[in-house]
């Protein structure tokens, strides 16, 4: 008994240090990341001061091409050569897209990229999905000698893409976990067979780490020229900044460097620079070229609405949009909890307006009722979490409205852009709360970089001056011109709606005030931390700190802007049942102590946030228009202007 007990209290002490340590390993991530983003701000900065040298080029091509640092690889000219079909492989290329494919047209990018495997260049392919990024090595696959190796994180995947190349009489076979013996046999003994029983050779990353058998077999098959290209779908999860890393990608480097004459394809939908630059490196590919496919949605107009803390004023705010803007057209609301998508449907039903959760909690066949219902209009409204969002085709959706923000911008990015499939103009609106923000690094705190993309989106939302599109564009390193937008955005169309507030004072304040809290040895949350400032906290305490004149709103948004900067910080803390979170003072926090530091913030003068004097001291800002975008939906409730002392 005694024994046991000594276990329990060494696997208790165990575990508290392990999450101890997972919290340093997020902060060094966190920094890690700081520190390369500032680094490539800094080399994009050199790279400008060159560029403006140069004659600029009209850059208003739907897709955008990179080179591994920056630097093209490829003149444009060099590389539209590859859009061309005069290449030896042109004709049967153009033969197999009909005959085999079902094609008639290729969609853009897909020639070129075609052309530049086929051509044995070393390329990352980032396109959304849907684009069609898998014709872009299967067609090669069949109008090359030998097979194809294709490595794929999941068997679910790979399962897809067999029957779907099945269906059209190209041969394929997987190799994985659960693969039987004789099958493996079959595989392995066709990887050298010259008459090639079969086109491509899907595994999983696993099978390359761990089987020799395999790895031997490989190296036959490329010392015969069998082994004709290298494809790693999902090509982000080699790298620990993707939202996706596998461990097993780590050492798929092996691959570029026993078979260094095939020419390796990249794929991803979702792929900044570094996470690139981070896979050219696991993947030991020196030079790959880039092709990236415009992210845009032209037709979508994007907005952030701040959302108050009162919840009636939100549903009756979203229901009057759904009954006049959206009247008789279908879109989605998307919840964070299960719990939220019952309560908010029941709340738009209240408000005559055709509305169904759905959730990963129901049953599947109510799943696919509410589903099917909605694709055939009989439901307006579908009220949803996440688990909504796999094969929605609907065309015709005309808004896709967040009650709540979605936890990175590459996720708000996928389930706004369930919104006008059919080209037509559709909405993106997103409900921008502060308490949702630590709702939603509860959840994603064991992610590796869970909070630092929570804040990207939190940044995205608290912006009040840069066009939403082109923050988007930035995130997926697109090439941005500031003409793209066409007023497709709330902050492009209300271009005026802000001013420059000097916030260093309150910046002080709330300083003082987490310092205060520390020396007594007490942890504030979030909510406790604005309450304490706005004066809401024990008496006792009340008269230790200064107390802020801002609205709630504003406070709040204070408070987001120094977390957002890293003056403050969210600290954690487990429980067997719950996360507790908390704010504490971040890294700069200490440059506040420097009388000549200063800090100021862009702050909307529309939706509830209050007009605050502008930082050069002249004169208050106007109360702002509202953004409408058509019919008018019911006013957005005004907050009284309060000024700054
Ligand atoms: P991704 O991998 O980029 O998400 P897929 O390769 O799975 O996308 O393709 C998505 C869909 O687009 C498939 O149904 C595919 O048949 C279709 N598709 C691909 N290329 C074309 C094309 N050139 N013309 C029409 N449909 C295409
Ligand atoms: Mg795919
Ligand atoms: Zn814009």
């Amino acid at each position: 008994m005694d024994g046991n007990n000594d276990v329990q209290a060494e696997l208790d002490s165990v575990e508290a240090e392990l999450e101890l340590v997972e919290l340093q390993i997020t902060e060094l991530l966190q920094k890690q990341a700081e520190l390369t983003s500032r680094k490539d701000a800094l080399l994009q900065q050199l790279e400008e001061a060159c560029d403006t040298a140069q004659p600029s080029s009209s850059s208003s091509s739907s897709s955008s091409l990179k080179s591994s640092g920056g630097h093209s690889a490829m003149s444009k000219q060099e590389m539209q050569l590859y859009d061309g079909t005069d290449f030896p492989w042109s004709q049967a290329v153009e033969q197999h897209l009909k005959d085999l494919f079902h094609l008639s047209t290729f969609r853009p990018l897909q020639l070129r990229a075609i052309n530049l495997t086929l051509s044995g260049k070393d390329l990352f392919l980032v396109m959304p999905t849907g684009r069609g990024k898998s014709l872009c090595y299967q067609l090669p696959a069949v109008c090359s000698e030998g097979f194809t190796l294709v490595v794929t994180p999941l068997v679910s995947l790979m399962e897809d893409q067999i029957m779907s190349l099945k269906s059209v009489d190209v041969s394929a076979v997987m190799l994985n976990a659960s693969s039987s013996k004789e099958h493996a046999k079959m595989v392995l003994a066709g990887m050298t067979d010259v008459k090639a029983p079969f086109k491509l050779v899907y595994v999983t990353p696993e099978k390359i780490a761990k089987s020799k058998l395999l790895m031997s077999r490989l190296e036959k098959a490329y010392n015969a020229n069998l082994l004709n290209r290298i494809t790693v779908d999902e090509v982000h999860c080699c790298s620990q900044w993707g939202h996706d890393f596998r461990p097993d990608y780590k050492l798929l480097g092996i691959l570029k460097r026993q078979f260094p004459k095939v020419p390796l394809i990249g794929l991803t939908a979702t792929a900044t620079s570094n996470v690139l630059k981070d896979c050219e490196k696991i993947l030991c590919v020196p030079q790959p070229i880039t092709l990236t496919a415009s992210f845009d949605r032209t037709n979508l107009y994007y907005e952030v609405r701040i959302k108050e803390s009162d919840n009636d004023a939100i549903i009756s705010n979203i229901a009057s949009l759904i009954k006049n803007r959206y009247k008789d057209q279908s879109g989605v609301v998307y919840v964070f909890s299960q719990k939220d998508a019952e309560s908010v449907s029941s709340e738009l039903q209240k408000r005559d307006i055709v509305a169904y959760p759905y959730h990963g909690n129901m049953d599947p066949g109510a799943k696919s009722r509410v589903h099917r219902k909605w694709t055939s209009n009989k439901i307006r409204v579908i009220v949803a979490t996440v688990a909504f969002g796999m094969g929605i085709d609907k065309p015709d959706v005309r808004f896709v409205i967040h009650h709540t923000i979605s936890k990175s911008i590459e996720n708000y990015y996928q389930e706004s852009g369930r919104a006008g499939r059919d080209g037509h103009p559709a909405d993106c609106i997103v409900y921008f709360g502060f308490s949702d923000i630590f709702r939603i690094s509860t959840m994603v705190v064991m992610e590796n970089v869970g909070q630092q993309k929570l804040l990207k989106m939190v940044d995205y939302c608290q912006n009040v001056d840069r066009c939403r599109r082109s923050l988007m564009a930035v995130h997926f390193d697109e090439v941005w011109d500031d003409e793209g937008c066409n007023q497709m955005c709330d902050t492009c169309r209300h271009a005026k709606d802000h001013r420059t507030a000097d916030i260093t004072q309150h910046a002080r304040q709330v300083v003082q005030i987490l310092e205060l809290a520390a020396s007594m040895n007490e942890k504030l949350t979030p909510l406790k931390l604005v309450e304490a400032w706005m004066g809401k906290g024990p008496a006792k305490r009340r008269k230790m700190i200064q107390t802020t004149t801002l609205s709630r709103l504003q406070a709040e948004a204070v408070i987001v802007r120094l977390l957002l900067q890293g003056y403050l910080r969210e600290d954690f803390s487990f429980t067997p049942y719950t996360t507790y979170f908390y704010m504490k003072l971040g890294h700069k926090a200490a440059l506040l102590k420097n009388q000549s530091h200063t800090l100021s913030m862009e702050m909307g003068t529309q939706s509830g946030y209050a007009s605050v004097k502008a930082a050069s001291g002249q004169g208050k800002a106007k109360e702002g228009k509202r953004s409408v975008q058509s019919t008018g939906d019911a006013p957005v409730s005004k907050k009284t202007k309060t000024d700054l002392p």
